[in-house]
Formats: C-alpha cells, sequence, structure tokens
C-alpha cells in the first residue's frame, strides 16, 4: 500500500453502516506530530500530484470531481488552494456555490452543479455543491421556499429522496468514468471559535468575517446531525466520504492530497500508447525538421 493509501484510508467511508461522527476525532494527526515532521509528505503529495495529473489529462478518458464540504473557516479555502498548487491549472477547474441566484432557482438542485462538471482529462474542483441542499437547506428549512416545489412533492420523504436522487447521480456519473471524491473537513467547535476570534483579532483576515458565520454556529448540532446523515445515506464505494481532521490546517491539508493521489494512483494511468500511425507521424516530424526527406514521403 502506498503512502497516501495508509494515511488517507483511515478517513475515508465507503459505507453509512454504522457511521458516527463522534468516533472522528477533529484533533487528530495520525501519528505525525508537527507540520515540520509532515513536510516532506506534504511536498511528495504536490510533486506526485503533478505527475498523476500529468497522465490523467494525457490519457483524457477520467475525469476526477472533488467535493468539498465544511462549517465556516475550518480550511476549505486553505485545503483547495493547496490541491491547486500541485496542479496543472490547464487541465483543473474550480467552483463556488454561494446562495442561488434566481436563475438557479428556476431549475432542480442538481443543475447549476451539473453544468459545471469535469470535462475528461480533467479535475474539478466544488467549494461547496448540490450537498449543501441537505444541509443549510435542511437545517433553515424556510430556504426551501425559494425553490418553488410543488407543495404535493414536499411530502416528509423529501430528505430521504434527495439523498437517493443524489446517490443516483453518483452512479450515473462514476458509471460514466467520472470519479468523485467528497471531502467534509471535520472542525471541533472550539477550534472554530478560536479561528472567528483570529479573523476578528487580524485586520488582513477581518474581510473573511461575516455575522452570519456566527449565526450559524448556534445551529452548529443541527448541522453536525445532517452531517452524520448526509455521510450515513451518500457513502459509497465508487464517491466515498472523506471525514477528514480539521483542527490541525497542515494535517487536514496532506490528508485531502493524499487521498487525491490515492485516487490518482487506483487509476493506473498511463501516457497514451504511440501506435504505428503515430509512429510515423513522428518520424515524418523529426525529418522535416531536421531538414531530411521523411521515410514515408521518400517511399511514394
Ligand atoms: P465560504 O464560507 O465557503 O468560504 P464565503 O464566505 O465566501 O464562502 P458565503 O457567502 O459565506 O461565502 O458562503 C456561501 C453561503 O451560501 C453559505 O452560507 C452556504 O450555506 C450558502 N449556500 C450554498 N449553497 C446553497 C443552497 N443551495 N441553498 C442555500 N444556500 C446555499
Ligand atoms: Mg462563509
Amino acid at each position: 500500500m502506498s503512502w497516501a493509501s495508509k494515511l488517507s484510508k483511515p478517513y475515508r467511508i465507503e459505507t453509512g453502516k454504522n457511521f458516527r461522527l463522534d468516533d472522528f476525532d477533529p484533533a487528530a494527526t495520525g501519528h505525525l506530530r508537527s507540520k515540520q515532521n509532515a513536510q516532506k509528505l506534504l511536498d511528495e503529495s504536490i510533486a506526485g500530484m503533478a505527475k498523476l495529473q500529468d497522465k490523467l489529462y494525457a490519457q483524457d478518458r477520467w475525469a476526477v470531481l472533488l467535493i468539498f464540504q465544511a462549517m465556516d473557516a475550518a480550511g476549505k479555502d486553505g485545503a483547495i488552494k493547496h490541491v491547486m498548487s500541485g496542479l496543472n491549472p490547464q487541465g483543473c477547474q474550480v467552483y463556488a456555490f454561494k446562495t442561488p441566484s434566481a436563475e438557479e432557482l428556476n431549475h432542480d438542485f442538481l443543475w447549476r452543479t451539473t453544468k459545471c462538471l469535469p470535462e475528461r482529462g480533467h479535475i474539478g474542483i466544488f467549494n461547496r455543491s448540490y450537498y449543501e441542499e441537505v444541509l443549510v437547506v435542511r437545517v433553515h428549512s424556510d430556504i426551501l421556499k425559494n425553490e418553488r416545489i410543488p407543495k404535493e412533492l414536499l411530502g416528509r420523504r423529501l430528505w430521504q429522496d434527495r439523498f437517493e436522487d443524489i446517490c443516483n447521480f453518483e452512479r450515473y456519473l462514476s458509471r460514466n468514468g467520472i470519479i468523485i471524491r467528497k471531502f467534509f473537513l471535520h472542525l471541533s467547535k472550539k477550534e472554530q471559535k478560536r479561528r472567528f476570534l483570529a479573523r476578528l483579532d487580524t485586520p488582513n483576515k477581518n474581510w473573511k468575517f461575516s455575522l452570519s458565520d456566527v449565526r450559524e454556529r448556534q445551529c452548529w448540532n443541527d448541522y453536525m446531525s445532517a452531517y452524520e446523515e448526509m455521510i450515513a445515506a451518500t457513502s459509497t464505494k465508487h464517491s466515498p466520504w472523506y471525514v477528514v481532521p480539521a483542527d490541525n490546517k497542515w494535517y487536514t491539508r496532506l490528508v485531502v492530497a493524499a487521498a487525491v493521489v490515492d485516487t490518482l494512483q487506483m487509476l493506473q494511468l498511463e501516457y497514451p500508447e504511440v501506435d504505428p500511425a503515430k509512429e510515423q507521424e513522428l518520424a515524418a516530424a523529426r525529418a522535416e525538421l531536421e531538414g531530411k526527406k521523411s521515410p514515408a514521403a521518400s517511399e511514394s
């Protein structure tokens, strides 16, 4: 097993059976004690991602979708930046999903994210996603009114239906060669408070702060129940969740990067094979560059 596989596996959830959020410690750092301790692996993960992404792009068959969900200040942006620093921007797209626009509210809940799915050979990153529909919309059920779903359809099974629809959608994508990996950055309430206070104390971080973040914090328990149910209902072998400890940012980044490296390694990517026709084309190009007649041209 590679280091990336070993490091990320404890946090990967492939079945919701017996899943409990309390079994996961937000402050965990595996066998590593400090960022200095992890630096070599952090560097290795970046280098590993770059190499694998190059093959993914060249092969142009699979697409990879990385989904990030978390409470405020859990480090989504930092984790995404870290992953991005190891990728060629040409083969990677990042989308952030905020409160839906009027146009988005005119459609079904998967519409806006479907338009942003990664192309083959690419890595797509979603900063928030269609999972908001079973998180913020569930916790603040008044938001649901804005979606104008016919009232006949708003039964007690609504959230179960959404889980089912999401699972079906992800199975469909996986059958089409889109590999999905989902990350819940698991922050403790205590650490969130510390980070909010740091945002208030540091002028450069003030812009990141909004009063609504503190209001959301009041719904912490409701959010945790929603996350727990969501992970239990939507973890599958082909589209697993990772419950990533988020109280130490360096460890969060390492686990996410390791999971990405592990995923790409699993695809056993190779550069496309050069067939005889392509070989001839390359020989002709070389001959032309060197000012010689190509073998193919001299034959005719
Ligand atoms: P972040 O907090 O991710 O760094 P941000 O602070 O830049 O992003 P916000 O406007 O705070 O931006 O976050 C987007 C907000 O939009 C969140 O409160 C999120 O819950 C909300 N949101 C996202 N998707 C939906 C949705 N489908 N329905 C309602 N609200 C949504
Ligand atoms: Mg925010």
